[in-house]
């Protein structure tokens, strides 16, 4: 049975869907403004993961994953989320209209994904397209008391309103008010509590992106985008939620204040957040100037796929520190399993290797523990009472939980190019005539038509160079 480390308990907890059989799983997705980078990718990655273990032991999974395409703000940090929308600021750096900036890298994001094969997920909503029913969605909030609309005419979620405020991320509504008492006293904004947020921005008809509401022209809070789509796509209990652990707060707690006073119980099941990726030592961020793309890892030369065997090495609750050594080993190690699992796929086949695959898929669903599951694999490659027939099986198997494309090279006959063959030939009998000449000269036109040759006590071996 998968578990799973849950925030708010601080604890790994068995995973027991809502509805036996079915698995239903809520993923913060991507702000469409710019590239994911490889940190972003590592935490869609374990959703991809989560997903992929459940299926293994026969679970359906249900997977939504949203599109920020309005709504995230410059500054999500701030309590009172001020600050300039990230679409509009880059439509505006690129001269575009902020919708085709979305698009292109709402595409972007899929071919990444597609990369990294990393499944989709049954939905994709976009925030721009899922307004109506986020406006609904405040309605009820303000009828049930747990919203207002300022003195400014937007509108506020009242988090004194929800007793439970603060438990997803430990954060406390008095500690909260002495780091944010300067901002707030600054801000001087509609809200009538520091830690209040804005659910609906007024905005005037002149800003881009900005819809009719009962409050006038406005954009919704990035919050109340989570809110509606996974209650509207999900129902009002679903098993996971996940996303990065900067999403903790507010992100995660605010959605959950907005989702559990809107229906009167708790919506989520578990949330699991993954830890930041740091890219030499240092997290990797825009701000930080390290931020390394799907696209640099292919021009450099590497599988992209080297890079999701490289963030398996590291279980999601750690930080891992990615390094382009790091990569590069993992493409190593790539190449040679791919090769391994082509040359077992020509034994005679054999049956599964049970403690092995039972070993690799118990580590899975002990909190992804993905290390232990690659030293198995390591440990299966050496093992020398396992027939090569079980070897492949099990690699074959597993690599329904990894995704490493590990059977790539299976059945792949590497072809000589024309006359070559003839030509090697020639030269075995020429050796064997030990005419070394001749010999020398045929090693001379195999290479010129790209076949290295090389004399081994076994006869002569090629290779193509
Ligand atoms: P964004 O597109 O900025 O909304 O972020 C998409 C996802 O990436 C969120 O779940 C973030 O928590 C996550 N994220 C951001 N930076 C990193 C990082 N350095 N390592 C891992 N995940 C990250
Ligand atoms: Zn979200």
């Amino acid at each position: 049975m998968l578990r799973l480390h849950d925030t708010p308990s601080k604890s790994v907890r068995a995973v027991s869907p809502a509805v036996p059989g079915l698995l239903t799983v809520y993923a913060c997705g991507p702000t469409v403004y710019r590239y994911a980078h490889v940190g972003n990718l590592r935490t869609f990655l374990l959703t991809d993961l989560i997903r992929r273990t459940a299926e293994r032991r026969g679970l359906r999974v249900r997977l939504v994953q949203n599109i920020t395409d309005v709504g995230h703000l410059q500054d999500d940090t701030a309590i009172d989320s001020t600050g300039e929308d990230k679409l509009l600021a880059q439509a505006r750096a690129e001269n575009k209209d902020p919708f085709v900036i979305a698009r292109f890298y709402e595409d972007a994001f899929h071919r990444d994904l597609a990369l990294l094969n990393v499944r989709p997920a049954d939905a994709y909503p976009r925030a721009s397209e899922w307004i109506d029913s986020m406006i609904a969605l405040i309605s009820r909030l303000i009828a049930s008391g747990h919203a207002y609309v300022g003195e400014d005419g937007s509108v506020y979620f009242s988090a004194q309103s929800y007793e439970e405020y603060g438990q997803l991320s430990g954060n406390r509504l008095e500690d909260l008010r002495a780091g944010h008492r300067l901002e707030a006293a600054e801000v001087g904004q509609g809200k009538r509590f520091h830690a209040d947020w804005a659910l609906w921005k007024k905005a005037g008809a002149a800003r881009e992106m900005t819809w009719d509401s009962p409050w006038g022209f406005g954009f919704p809070g990035w919050h109340i985008e989570c809110s509606a789509m996974s209650l509207d796509l999900l129902g009002d209990r679903f098993d996971l939620h996940t996303g990065g652990i900067d999403l903790r707060f507010p992100h995660h707690e605010d959605e959950r204040a907005q989702s559990n006073c809107a229906v009167g119980h708790e919506v989520v099941g578990h949330w699991v957040h993954g830890e930041h990726l740091l890219f030499e030592g240092r997290k990797m961020a825009k701000s930080t100037g390290n931020v390394v793309l799907v696209s640099d890892v292919v021009d450099r030369g590497y599988d992209p796929l080297a890079l999701r065997l490289a963030f398996l090495s590291s279980r999601y609750r750690q930080q891992a520190n990615l390094s382009w050594d790091a990569i590069a080993g993992a493409a190593r190690t790539l190449d040679r399993w791919r090769a391994a699992v082509a040359s077992w796929a020509e034994s005679p086949s054999a049956p599964l290797a049970s403690s092995y695959a039972d070993g690799v898929l118990e580590a899975f669903e002990d909190d992804l523990d993905t290390p232990r599951a690659l030293q198995l694999l390591r440990q299966l490659e050496k093992d020398g009472s396992v027939p090569d027939g079980s070897k492949f099986e099990t690699f074959a198997w597993a690599d329904a939980l990894l995704g490493l494309d590990l059977v790539r090279q299976v059945g792949q006959v590497v072809a000589l190019p024309a006359g070559a063959a003839d030509l090697l030939d020639a030269r075995a009998q020429a050796r064997a005539g030990r005419d070394f000449a001749a010999s020398d000269r045929l090693r001379d036109e195999l290479a010129a038509l790209g076949v290295a040759v090389k004399d081994t006590p076994a006869g002569q071996e090629w290779s193509l160079a």
